[in-house]
C-alpha cells in the first residue's frame, strides 16, 4: 500500500478568482496558489476583495511546506498577503510570478515572513514529500507554469491557466512535449485543469494576431495622440502595444501605479523590450506633440480609481482627454464589470474621443485554452483521473465533459467544488469530507498591529456562498 495524499479545493472550483488547493502527504501540506476574488455587485459596495476561509489551514500552519505559485495574476498571488499574516512558509515560482506577488506582501509589510525562492522551466525541486516540476504554460502574463507533482500515489498534474498558442510573442509555447513525456513514461494518475474558457468551441486565439490588428488602427489613426488600456501584467500585450507605438513614430508613455510598475519589473528581468529612449514618463507629455504619443494606461476593467477613469472624468494632472484621441481598450470586461467599463467609455465619448473596444476590433485574446485547445490537452496527458478546477460550476461541467469526449472513464471524471476533498490511494480517488468554503472579506487595514489583526480576522465579515 502507497501512502494517501489528500486535496483539499479552498477556492476557485465554483468562480472565477480565489485559486488556492492543499496537498497533502505524510501529513505534509503544500499549496497550489493563493488568491483573491474582485466581488460581484451582489456582495455590496464596501467589498474590496474576497479570499478564501483559511481557518482550516492555519489550524495546521506548521505542516505546510510552501506554496508554488502558477502564476502572477491577482486571483492566484493576491491571497497571500492574508494568508501569510498567520503562516509563514516559502514561495516558489519563476522570478516574474514572485516578482508580481511580490507587491502586495511587500505593501502589507510581510516579506519576513516568507522566503522568495525562483524556479526556471522545466526545473524539478524537492518541497516536502513532494517532487515538483515547473512546466512551461502560455497565459496572459508571461513565465507561467502547469505543476506536475510526483506523489506517492503518482503524477499529479496542475494545468495552471494556459493556453495552447503556437505563435506567442516571447515564443514560450506550453511543454506540451514534456506532458506527453509524463504521459507515456510516469503516466499521469490525475490532471486538474484550467475550465475557464470550456464551454467556448474552438481554438483560443493567438496573442499574435492581436499585434496586427494593432498596427492597423496605429495606422489608421496617424495624427492622433493613441491612449491604450489592458491589464498591467499582460506584459506580452504591452510588448506589442509598445511595438506599434515605437514603430509608428510614437514614444510610449505608461500611466497608473501598476503600468509604471511591471513595466519596470518586466524590463528588469527581460520579459519586456521597450529601449530607455522610448519610455517616457506623463509628466514629459507636453514635450510631444500628438501623433507622438502612445499612452498605456491601467484601468481596462472601469475600476473607480484607476488612471483611465481618471482622464474619463478630467480628473487627470496631466492628459486632458478630447477630440483628437483614439482610446483603445485592448481587453475584455470580466463578467462583472461591464457596467463600469461601460460608464468609462460613455465618458471618453462624451469628451470627444474615439473608442476602440473588444466589440469592434479584435484587440484581445483570451488567455485560456478553449474547447479544441483543452481536448489536444487530454490527448497529449491522457489522465487516469479528471478534475475540472478553475471556473464556474457551467464552466467545470463543460471541462468535465470534454474529458470524457477525450476517453477518460466517466467514473473518473470527479466534479469537486469549494470545501471539497478527495484522497488519492491505491484503489482510486473519492470524495473524503469537507472544508469551508465561505467567502472571507479581509480587514482593510494593513496597517493594524498584528494583535488587532488577529481580532480583525475573527471578526472578519463572511459571505454564505451564492
Ligand atoms: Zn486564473
Ligand atoms: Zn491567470
Amino acid at each position: 500500500m502507497s501512502k494517501p495524499v489528500r486535496i483539499a479545493f479552498l477556492g476557485g472550483l465554483g468562480e472565477i478568482g480565489r485559486n488556492c488547493m492543499a496537498i497533502e502527504q505524510d501529513k505534509k501540506i503544500l499549496l497550489i496558489d493563493c488568491g483573491l476574488m474582485f466581488p460581484k455587485a451582489e456582495h455590496g459596495d464596501d467589498v474590496d476583495v474576497i479570499i478564501p476561509d483559511f481557518e482550516w489551514l492555519i489550524e495546521r500552519k506548521d505542516r505546510i511546506v510552501g506554496c508554488v505559485v502558477t502564476h502572477g495574476h491577482e486571483d492566484h498571488v493576491g491571497a497571500l498577503q492574508y494568508l501569510l499574516q498567520d503562516a509563514s512558509f516559502p514561495l516558489y515560482g519563476s522570478a516574474l510570478t514572485l516578482g508580481l506577488a511580490r507587491n502586495r506582501i511587500a505593501e502589507a509589510r510581510l516579506t519576513d515572513r516568507t522566503r522568495f525562492v525562483e524556479v526556471s522551466d522545466n526545473d524539478r525541486i524537492k518541497i516536502g514529500p513532494f517532487e515538483v516540476e515547473f512546466i512551461p504554460v502560455t497565459h496572459s502574463v508571461p513565465h507561467a507554469h502547469a505543476i506536475a507533482l510526483h506523489t506517492s500515489q503518482g503524477v499529479v498534474v496542475h494545468s495552471g491557466d494556459f493556453k495552447i498558442d503556437l505563435t506567442p510573442v516571447d515564443h514560450r509555447r506550453t511543454d506540451l512535449a514534456r506532458l506527453g513525456s509524463l504521459s507515456c513514461n510516469e503516466g499521469i494518475r490525475l490532471l486538474m485543469l484550467d475550465s475557464t474558457n470550456a464551454g467556448e468551441r474552438g481554438h483560443a486565439p493567438s496573442e499574435s494576431d492581436v499585434g496586427s490588428v494593432l498596427r492597423s488602427i496605429f495606422n489608421e489613426h496617424r495624427g492622433r495622440r493613441i491612449i491604450t488600456a489592458s491589464f498591467a501584467s499582460h506584459i506580452h500585450r504591452v510588448q506589442q502595444i509598445a511595438d506599434a507605438a515605437i514603430d509608428s513614430g510614437r514614444v510610449v508613455v505608461p500611466l497608473g501605479r501598476s503600468m509604471i510598475n511591471n513595466i519596470r519589473l518586466a524590463r528588469e528581468l527581460k520579459a519586456l523590450t521597450i529601449p530607455e529612449k522610448c519610455l517616457v514618463g506623463a509628466e514629459s507629455l507636453g514635450k510631444y506633440d500628438d501623433e507622438e504619443i502612445c499612452i498605456i494606461s491601467t484601468g481596462s476593467q472601469g475600476e473607480a480609481m484607476s488612471a483611465l477613469t481618471m482622464l474619463a472624468k478630467g480628473d487627470s494632472r496631466y492628459v486632458k482627454v478630447g477630440e483628437n484621441d483614439v482610446v483603445i481598450f485592448s481587453s475584455h470586461a470580466i463578467p462583472g464589470n461591464e457596467q463600469n467599463v461601460n460608464k468609462v467609455i460613455d465618458a471618453l465619448l462624451r469628451r470627444g474621443a474615439n473608442v476602440v473596444h473588444s466589440g469592434i476590433a479584435d484587440v484581445h485574446a483570451t488567455g485560456h485554452a478553449q474547447a479544441e485547445d483543452i481536448k489536444t490537452y487530454l490527448n497529449v496527458t491522457e489522465p487516469q483521473w479528471f478534475v475540472p478546477i478553475h471556473g464556474e460550476y457551467r464552466h467545470m461541467v463543460a471541462n468535465a465533459e470534454l474529458a470524457k469526449i477525450m476517453g477518460v472513464s466517466p467514473r473518473k471524471v470527479l466534479l469537486c467544488e469549494d470545501g471539497d476533498v478527495i484522497e488519492i490511494t491505491d484503489s482510486g480517488i473519492d470524495f473524503a469530507g469537507r472544508i469551508s468554503a465561505e467567502f472571507v472579506v479581509p480587514q482593510k487595514s494593513q496597517s493594524r498591529s498584528k494583535k488587532a489583526r488577529h481580532k480583525g480576522a475573527k471578526l472578519a465579515k463572511r459571505h454564505k456562498k451564492h
